[in-house]
């Protein structure tokens, strides 16, 4: 599979080229403004290099999911400013993405020049992958640029359908970074640890399949875990467990023994009263009726940061316990902590699982943030995302 990226497509030249960016910006919101960018900040590298080439950079992106209709809160229009502010340059904005407002506004774009274009997602097409909108799209540029890695795995018009109707074609810096990390999972030094958490099994059983029997060691925490343990037999308390999920955790257990493989779960957990803050809790090695599991115990959080110290590469998506509440974080931050601390290559993915680690402050010592949780996890399964199939049918 070969992807064209900017590398290529800035040697053929984009002076005074229309460029449509597909970015993901799609950023938390709060009383009007943006709350986090850091996909606005991930943004800015590939948008920085087209503006200094000359080219006329037109910016487009989903927010929320307005499902087909217009939605003025969930309108891109303040995070203009910020793209702005974070470029260093003027970024105009247009209440359209595609006809004849988003035209005239792309017409008054000079080279260095930057335009955002209103939310994807509020025409239906989009998410259909409606050839019509992706023509449309297609319309605006002489040269299409996917950066938006968090929107990969999703077959949409701006990330998948637009590429056949535009002349020339790439892949952005942050996409080509994110899919060259995570390629070091899918193809890994080994041992590879893979360390998983969150709340469903259901939410990531297609992950556990896949990954069962690829980890060298497949290493289980936060709600998750608990479901194994009952499939187990072992007593869970009031723990998360989804019942209908039994014989598919067997199933994976069962890959991973067969593969020579090693899952591992807590040997011992932080219980609560209630899933609440400022519930009764202890450590206990098995789960008392009347009690939920809420955190991964510290024995087990010190073997699963042991065994990323031993690993030559490590996965983790998840986090190990409620970390939103104190005193159930530990053991998110002492796996954390242990990622941290690994010599090998480390790549960290999800929401959740990168607000502990920023919360943590060791960001900075992890070899890769992934901006994409779902995209991460469908690429380290093995599976195509359609953003990029379609970019390898594309000339830069
Ligand atoms: P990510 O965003 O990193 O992919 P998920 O969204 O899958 O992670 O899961 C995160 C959620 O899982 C958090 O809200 C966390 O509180 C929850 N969680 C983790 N452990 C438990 C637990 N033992 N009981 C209930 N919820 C849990
Ligand atoms: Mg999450």
């Amino acid at each position: 599979m070969a992807v064209p990226d900017l590398d290529a497509l800035l040697a053929r030249g984009v002076r005074g080229q229309r460029v449509l960016v597909r970015a993901d910006l799609n950023v938390p919101l709060a009383d009007g403004a943006v709350a986090d960018d850091t996909r606005v900040r991930a943004s800015i590298p590939t948008l920085r290099r087209l503006l200094d080439a000359g080219a006329r950079v037109v910016v487009a992106s989903h927010l929320g999911r307005p499902k087909g209709q217009r939605a003025p809160a969930l309108s891109l229009r303040p995070v203009a400013p910020r793209l702005a502010h974070l470029l260093g340059t003027g970024v105009s904005f247009c209440e359209e993405c595609v006809g004849p407002a988003a035209a005239a506004a792309v017409e008054d774009l000079g080279p260095g020049q930057v335009l955002l274009l209103e939310n994807l997602r509020f025409h239906p097409g989009e998410t259909a992958n409606d050839p019509d909108f992706a023509r449309a799209l297609a319309a605006l540029c002489d040269v299409y640029v996917n950066d938006a890695f968090g929107t990969a795995h999703r077959a949409h018009a701006s990330t998948a359908g637009v590429v056949p109707f535009v002349a020339r074609a790439a892949a952005g810096d942050l996409l080509r970074t994110e899919l060259a990390h995570l390629e070091s999972v899918r193809h890994p030094e080994r041992p590879l640890l893979v360390i998983l958490g969150g709340a469903k099994v259901s939410d990531k059983l297609t992950v556990l399949e896949a990954l069962a029997p690829h980890a060298d060691v497949l290493a289980v925490g936060g709600a998750m875990a608990y479901t194994f343990l009952r499939a187990r037999g072992e007593p869970v308390g009031d723990s998360l467990v989804e019942e209908e999920r039994l014989e598919d955790a067997r199933r994976v257990e069962r890959a991973a023994d067969e593969a020579g493989r090693r899952l591992l779960l807590p040997t011992d957990h932080v219980v609560a009263r209630r899933p609440e803050a400022g519930a009764p809790s202890k450590v206990v090695a098995r789960i008392p009726d009347g009690w939920c599991g809420v955190d991964i115990g510290p024995e087990t959080a010190r073997r699963y940061a042991e065994e990323a110290q031993r690993a030559r590469t490590v996965f983790w998506n998840g986090p190990m316990g409620i970390f939103e509440i104190k005193d159930f974080a530990r053991g998110t931050e002492t796996v954390a902590e242990g990622v941290a601390r690994s010599e090998g290559t480390t790549v960290v993915g999800g929401g959740d699982s990168l607000a502990a680690i920023n919360g943590l402050g060791v960001g900075d010592r992890i070899t890769h943030l992934s901006t994409g949780g779902g995209a991460s996890l469908e690429f380290v399964q093995g599976l195509t995302l359609p953003g990029v199939a379609a970019l390898e049918q594309a000339r830069a």
